[in-house]
């Protein structure tokens, strides 16, 4: 049944496409006036007189923390709740707009205190803790740009960013809780600047979990002793539009990380207008829950930045998905009765892997809309992301051999948002929108270009593709929340993204059209495979695995073969199910079963069972180090493994390549 609420939501979308169409440039100055305040209204919308160096709305001066908060509080709106922390440990905290505002204020004053104006750059190294929030819009209130550098990075890596970017303050924390035990901070940054030669003058360090650190007299604070003593005013500057926000590190899949830079205006309105429009975003009644970490570009875009500037109510946990028990997440779901959940495939298969049992076990009949983020969700993934956790409608019952009969189904489906994006865009670029009804909403396919965006899929000359087959996604027109460069190195942002085709950004990524116009994401270009002259995607090999009840998750890589060109090889982790099954017989079964799905081309030339696969930090597959593998390489890349979360899932790889 189609309610009224969705019939107002569809119309509203019909008309953003309509304006958008109509023209972009106005489309986009006109939400930004509607939906950012500006202390200097802008004239001038874009100036693309040097690309690929965008500004937009230039000559207006706004604020992102303004936005982000105190235009809440003044707007009467401060007793609403603006985050639900949820502790590993179980402790929680609700802080509301007026609450963070004070907070904001005492922490933009006490990093002024310490010498940090505006231009300076700030690296944040915390877990998700409401102190990452009020660190983050701190530094946007005063003008310095953060760094954010996400918790799980090693001294190493966080020395590398500190150094690019010039720090002149790292905010961290003692440690948090890890699986029930701590885990440490503040080790890793004494570590990373253990040697001399850096630019941090001091280091605030958050108090979370009371194990002993080491102290540098001197360079070290408490973040309490500094930010408490503060007053909770601070009086507010104004910002061009286009002063530097952050900079934040892409995670490196494909190669050496970049510093890519968002400046203020034009991310702001993008990130405010998508955060609202892709999930419907109902402030005064959703309580939204996006799972990423602050350390990514999610984190910024819809935890801080989009949700909060829309004034929205949202949980944010410091814990992993498995700590203390499997069904922690939707316990949480549960407990503040979450109705938007924003999470990655990644997380979506490790809990179809758990067994469904798990997610039955709870209430989570508050949710009515789910994203998706990271990579491409695999249809199996999509519909069982939708059964098992949108459409329930009320716990299950749970029987004494701990079997679970899920409870009552809501009967309309909820829709989901796959939303495709990168660090660079800052934003949103392809979802579809909920004006789309469930039934026109494609399992695996991101679909369409949000209102504003001019996005194309071109053949290897930049002409758009005429037919549904294998071509590049590009985005042909500036958009607001675009990268402004990579930090320090214009070079290296011209020919990264602007130099494959003439006049357009290039984001990467294979994609094709379907029938309908519909964009389906199909990988990496660098990881797009050649076989026999035939264009194969890694993605629909994946998920063609990831649909057989075996399979938990599968990578698939093209390897360099004399005579096919590239052979495919598979990486696959079974199910839980799958217990007693020979790998052999896994493996054949598998065989024939991409055949029968894709083409007997698409069989994999091997599969190998293993228990893990190489993934970033931030979840996603590194496919170069199983390419490396498949075509013979005995060890691993040492700097792709260092932006692995575990390294030690390559030997077995190498080990089971070599048998
Ligand atoms: P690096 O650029 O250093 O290699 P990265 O690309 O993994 O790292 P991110 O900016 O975090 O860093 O990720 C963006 C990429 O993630 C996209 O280019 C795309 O390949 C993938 N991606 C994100 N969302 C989706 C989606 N909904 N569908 C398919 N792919 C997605
Ligand atoms: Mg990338």
């Amino acid at each position: 049944m189609v309610t009224t609420h969705e019939i107002a939501t569809q119309q509203r979308a019909q008309e953003l496409y309509a304006q958008a169409d109509k023209n972009h440039l106005d489309y986009w100055a006109s939400r930004s006036r509607t939906e950012v305040h500006w202390d200097t209204p802008f004239t001038e919308i874009l100036d693309w007189s040097n690309p690929p160096f965008a500004r937009w709305f230039a000559d207006g001066t706004t604020n992102a923390c303004y936005n982000a908060v105190d235009r809440h509080v003044a707007a009467g709106n401060g007793d609403r709740v603006a985050l639900y922390f949820e502790g590993e440990p179980g402790d929680s905290q609700a802080v509301t707009y007026a609450e963070l505002l004070d907070r904001v204020s005492q922490t933009a004053n006490a990093l002024e205190a310490l010498g940090v104006t505006k231009g300076d750059r700030v690296a944040i190294y915390l877990p998700m803790l409401v102190e990452a929030v009020v660190s983050i819009l701190a530094c946007a209130r005063i003008g310095a740009v953060h760094s954010v550098v996400f918790g799980g990075f090693s001294a190493e890596a966080l020395r590398s960013r500190i150094d690019d970017a010039e720090a002149k303050v790292v905010i961290t924390a003692d440690g948090s809780y890890r699986r029930g035990k701590p885990n440490m901070l503040k080790p890793i940054v004494d570590d990373a600047l253990a040697n001399n030669g850096h630019t941090v003058e001091h280091v605030l360090v958050v108090q979370r979990n009371g194990e002993d650190i080491n102290w540098v007299q001197g360079r070290d604070r408490w973040f309490h002793d500094v930010v408490d003593a503060q007053p909770t005013t601070h009086e507010l500057v104004w910002h061009e539009a286009e002063h530097p926000l952050f900079i934040l590190y892409t995670s490196g899949t494909t190669g050496t990380p970049k510093g890519i830079l968002h400046t203020t205006g034009g991310y702001l309105t993008q990130v405010t207008a998508t955060a609202r429009d892709t999930f419907d975003l109902q402030p005064e009644t959703d309580v939204f829950w996006c799972t990423a970490d602050v350390g990514w570009v999610t984190g910024h875009s819809y935890i801080v930045y989009g949700p909060m500037s829309n004034g929205a109510t949202q949980v944010i946990y410091e814990g992993t998905p498995d700590a203390p028990h499997r069904g922690r997440w939707w316990e949480i779901v549960e407990k503040y009765g979450v109705t938007i959940l924003y999470t990655a495939p990644t997380a979506i298969r490790a809990a179809m892997k758990w067994g469904r049992d798990i997610a039955d076990r709870y209430d989570l009949s508050s949710l009515r809309l789910l994203g998706s983020v990271g990579e491409a969700i695999n249809p199996e993934a999509w519909y069982w992301y939708r059964e098992v956790i949108g459409q329930n409608n009320g716990a299950g019952t749970v029987h004494e051999d701990g079997t679970v009969t899920p409870g009552p189904r809501q009967t309309d489906p909820v829709a989901i948002a796959d939303t495709w994006w990168q660090t660079e865009t800052g934003a949103h670029i392809l979802t579809p929108l909920p004006a789309l009804t469930a039934e026109q909403l494609k399992p695996g396919s991101a679909q369409r270009a949000v209102p504003g965006i001019a996005v194309d899929v071109v053949d290897e000359e930049g002409n758009t593709m005429q037919d549904t087959s294998q071509g590049f996604l590009v985005i042909r027109e500036p958009w607001p929340a675009m990268a402004r460069t990579i930090w320090g190195d214009n070079q290296r942002f011209v020919d990264t993204y602007w130099s494959r085709f003439d006049g357009m950004y290039f984001a990467g990524d294979g994609a094709r059209f379907d029938e309908d116009g519909d964009i389906w994401l199909l990988g990496r270009v660098d990881d797009v495979m050649n076989v026999s002259g035939h264009r194969l995607s890694t993605t629909e090999i994946e998920s063609a695995l990831v649909a057989h009840p075996l399979v938990a998750e599968a990578a698939v890589v093209g390897a360099a073969d004399e005579t096919t060109g590239q052979a495919i090889y598979a990486f696959v982790i079974l199910t839980e199910e799958s217990d007693g099954v020979a790998p052999d017989e896994a493996e054949a079964n598998l065989r024939e079963h991409v055949a029968s799905h894709i083409g007997p081309i698409a069989k994999p030339r091997r599969i190998l069972i293993t228990s893990d696969l190489p993934k970033t930090r931030s979840g996603k597959i590194m496919r170069r180090l199983l390419k490396d593998a498949a075509e013979g390489k005995t060890q691993a890349d040492t700097t792709a493994l260092a932006t692995l979360a575990d390294p030690a899932v390559m030997e077995e790889i190498l080990n089971g390549m070599r048998g």
